[in-house]
């Protein structure tokens, strides 16, 4: 992991030591049926089983994305559930 990841575009700017939340993708929103990941614009949706996002439900990370920039971002688990 380094910091000329091309995932990395200035999500540190919204990101940087959220609580995230981990679970199964819900919509934020009726009829919102997937959302992209921040970082690698993989799609999520209801196949996905693990995913995390903020505790407003309006960004959203996947798996392998977590696993690679937790340390640089700091996060916090949240206790909130989707
Ligand atoms: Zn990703």
């Amino acid at each position: 992991m380094n910091n000329n990841d091309w995932r990395l575009t200035n999500q540190m700017n919204y990101l940087f030591r959220k609580k995230l939340i981990k679970g199964a993708f819900k919509p934020y929103r009726e009829g919102w049926e997937h959302e992209l990941c921040e970082f690698c614009a993989e799609r999520i949706d209801n196949t996905t089983d693990e995913v995390y996002s903020t505790e407003d439900r309006y960004h959203w990370i996947c798996k392998e994305c977590y696993n690679d920039f937790k340390d640089m971002f700091e996060w916090e688990m949240s206790n909130h559930s989707l």
